[in-house]
């Protein structure tokens, strides 16, 4: 053990308490005074979150001697100068039942790097060692990480058990989150490769062998698609094994990426369970959840932009291109359940037609670029508030149409020999494969209209302008009609609206979002309006406006009252007429 550079000893302590102990050995310091410092942001996902504000208590001892360190920044140590070797000892609280960050309980324990381990100034590139502790009274607890187990060292765990794991690197150690406990588990192997499937949290009677065989499909799919001639997991140049890690909540949904896995949060009714085969549309959001953390196993943890090459951790990093990283992926998510065959045509066909008609719903898309909201994604996209939908365009649904726009455009420019398809192989053999093999480069901010014209042959310079930097809708209708598809707009409903977008809460009706130039703002409304009544009949929760507006036309004027604050007003707004707001996408006869 003495001869490692760095070694991290990490044991879940106070599980009522949520805490974890962790230590560091460092063998050698840095002798003008060891520097360590935690992360301010995880990697895919771009908030600056402090994680160093979780360490409640953290010591320094340098050959049994008690040793000083003065913090020097938010996220910064700096340890008195010592010849080694460095032990910190520090508590970490992990409390947080994210994808993001840690969670602890007496059922489980959860955490990314990015909430435990120090950085050790001037040692990044040094091997780094984790020896995980059981806690104490949890001896049936397993392992589950993609971290590779430290094979040669005399800690070296069992296979899913407890022990020495190990990193070439620190970029390496904080990619690999880690599950402890004693989840449900399924395994499979797609294109020979080892895929774990863990479940944490209660999910009863889970159809897990439904669940494997569905998504084996999912990356068997994405495997052939990038490496359709060796049909290599992109994942082997790191770990053994690609790991899902799944927490199922009441109510939760997202995921976050890693090099050779995803954590991933999701709502237990989403899950199939035995006995029942339908596909369900929460099932579907599911697999779609699968598919898209999967295809960043290429699409951003390999081909990155050059901002992320290598990343910054301390400081927002900005780049123009996550449209091309969250949205090219959230076009190819869907996309791959379809060629997966996990979806029907017309299941898919659905899908996209409901982001076409969530991306037109909001006039935030005309005021911001796909590349400005991706730059800007730190301070608006993800802090969003009642005026987003007015204010900002997301980077995914929008990115999305603006793959799928390109997509279109390249197949009909080349008569369908040539496709976005082209395009995402080569990012991946310029940048992707070597990515973690020595060749660390990314994409430049403006180097995508190049590299798409190179692997197709199609100048895309012009559409990249209008569609991606500029604010313009991508004109799918004419490219949906190219390749055989009719998009047609249709109202949803015989109901006039209040152009809102609201929230149900303790059975009163809130006002989450007022459409800009829509009824309500006209008429004086205000997101966090609460609704009282209209012309003088309350209104409730659930469905309640919905058949209170069913009595009107579009275009009459009626008086609503609400609560704005403690305070009870009236305004007289003239109700919208029904409007073609749903986007419908069919095949036309001879695609069929
Ligand atoms: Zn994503």
């Amino acid at each position: 053990m003495e001869k490692e550079p760095l070694l991290y000893r990490v044991t879940p302590e106070d599980l009522a308490g949520h805490l974890l102990r962790v230590q560091l050995r460092i063998a050698h310091p840095h002798p003008q005074g060891q520097v360590l410092s935690l992360p301010a942001w995880i990697p895919g996902s771009y908030l600056i979150r402090d994680f160093s504000r979780q360490i409640i208590s953290l010591q320094a001892e340098c050959a049994a001697q008690p040793l000083s360190v003065q913090k020097r920044d938010s996220h910064t140590w700096q340890c008195e100068p010592c010849n080694g070797p460095l032990t910190i000892e520090y508590i970490v609280y992990a409390w947080d039942l994210s994808v993001r960050g840690a969670h602890v309980d007496e059922s489980h324990a959860f955490f990314n790097g990015t909430s435990v381990f120090l950085m050790a100034h001037g040692l990044e590139h040094e091997r780094h060692t984790v020896d995980l502790r059981a806690p104490s009274g949890k001896r049936n607890w397993q392992v589950y990480t993609s971290l590779p187990r430290a094979v040669g060292h005399p800690r070296c765990a069992r296979e899913h058990g407890f022990g020495a794991y190990a990193a070439k690197d620190y970029d390496e150690l904080i990619d690999h989150p880690v599950e402890m406990g004693t989840p449900q588990v399924v395994t499979f192997k797609a294109h020979g490769a080892l895929h774990e499937m863990v479940f944490t949290g209660v999910a009863p009677n889970l159809d897990l062998q439904r669940i494997a065989a569905d998504t084996r499909k999912i990356c068997e799919a994405q495997i052939a698609f990038f490496e359709p001639r060796t049909r290599k997991a992109p994942f082997l140049d790191s770990a053994d094994r690609y790991v899902f890690m799944t927490m199922a909540t009441g109510d939760g949904y997202g995921g976050l990426e890693h090099r050779a896995s995803t954590a991933l949060m999701t709502s237990r009714t989403d899950l199939p369970v035995k006995g029942r085969a339908e596909s369900t549309e929460s099932y579907q959001n599911f697999l779609g959840l699968i598919s898209h953390e999967y295809f960043h196993t290429w699409n951003v943890k390999r081909i990155k932009p050059a901002a992320f090459a290598p990343y910054r951790l301390d400081r927002e990093t900005h780049t123009r291109l996550l449209w091309v990283f969250e949205g090219f992926t959230s076009y190819y998510d869907d996309l791959m359940l379809l060629r997966a065959g996990v979806v029907s045509r017309d299941h898919y066909l659905k899908r996209l037609a409901r982001v076409i008609s969530m991306v037109h719903r909001s006039t935030g898309r005309l005021k911001q670029s796909v590349a400005e909201s991706s730059f800007d994604a730190w301070t608006r996209y993800y802090k969003q508030d009642e005026n987003s939908p007015n204010a900002l365009v997301s980077y995914y649904t929008k990115g999305s149409l603006v793959a799928a726009g390109l997509d279109l455009y390249i197949r009909h420019a080349t008569n369908n020999r040539r496709s976005l398809d082209d395009a995402m192989r080569l990012l991946w053999t310029r940048y992707g494969r070597d990515f973690y093999r020595g060749r660390p480069t990314g994409i430049p901010e403006d180097g995508i209209a190049g590299l798409i014209r190179e692997a197709t042959g199609v100048d895309v310079a012009a559409f990249i302008d209008r569609y991606a930097h500029g604010r313009e809708d991508v004109p799918l209708k004419r490219l949906m009609a190219w390749a055989g598809y009719t998009l047609q707009w249709t109202t949803p409903n015989g109901r006039p609206s209040l152009d809102v977008r609201t929230r149900i809460a303790h059975g009163e009706t809130h006002l989450a979002t007022v459409y800009e130039g829509g009824a309500a703002h006209r008429g004086g409304l205000s997101a966090g309006d609460v609704l009282v009544a209209i012309d003088g009949i309350r209104v409730g929760g659930d469905k309640s406006l919905d058949r209170l507006l069913d009595a009107y036309q579009g275009n009459d004027t009626v008086t609503v009252h609400v609560f704005r604050r403690d305070e009870l007003r009236g305004y007289r707004v003239t109700l919208a007429p029904p409007a073609p707001t749903e986007c419908r996408l069919t095949a036309r006869e001879s695609e069929k």
